[in-house]
């Protein structure tokens, strides 16, 4: 369940750390239209000491709850990051949170389970949208503005 690592035992040998966290634990502050983190992310870790930095390597799974971002169906996309390699600093601005003798890694795992989200999820490669209703609304809007741009383009349409 922790993603902390003892900084003591890292200075002797490499940690391996398995586990899931829950979505909402581990981004408490995504907020996204289209997707929900409400599955656990699964992790696999090692964790290495490099002087200053911790090299954390490993692989994370999970699940996101989405809407198509063309036709609005809920579906469910499996995330996966493989192999990912990071480098999380133990010093500075960008530094893990330490608490006493304990790094914890959450910031690693967001961030990477993030990147990998995609900017718009589609439900399929082929998802064509939402099924026109009668006139798609684009042109009902263009015929209110421009009456004669639009009919005399369907016009054309017809020679
Ligand atoms: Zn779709």
């Amino acid at each position: 369940m922790s993603l902390k690592v003892n900084l003591r035992l890292l200075e002797k040998e490499s940690i391996e750390l398995d586990g899931d966290i829950l979505g909402s634990e581990l981004a408490p502050d995504f907020l996204d239209e289209l997707m929900r983190l409400s599955h656990p992310v699964e992790y696999e870790l090692t964790v290495e000491r490099q002087s200053d930095s911790l090299l954390v390597t490993g692989s994370l799974r999970s699940h996101v709850d989405c809407e198509c971002s063309r036709c609005l169906k809920s579906f469910v996309l499996p995330v996966r990051v493989d192999e990912f390699s990071t480098l999380a600093p133990l010093e500075g601005e960008e530094a893990l949170p330490v608490d006493g003798d304990f790094a914890d890694l959450t910031p690693v795992v967001r961030e990477d389970i993030l990147l990998a989200l995609p900017t718009n999820p589609l439900c399929g490669p082929d998802c064509r949208g939402l099924k026109p209703k009668g006139q798609p609304r684009e042109l009902q809007v263009r015929e209110q503005a421009e009456p004669n741009t639009a009919w005399s383009a369907l016009d054309n349409l017809k020679l």
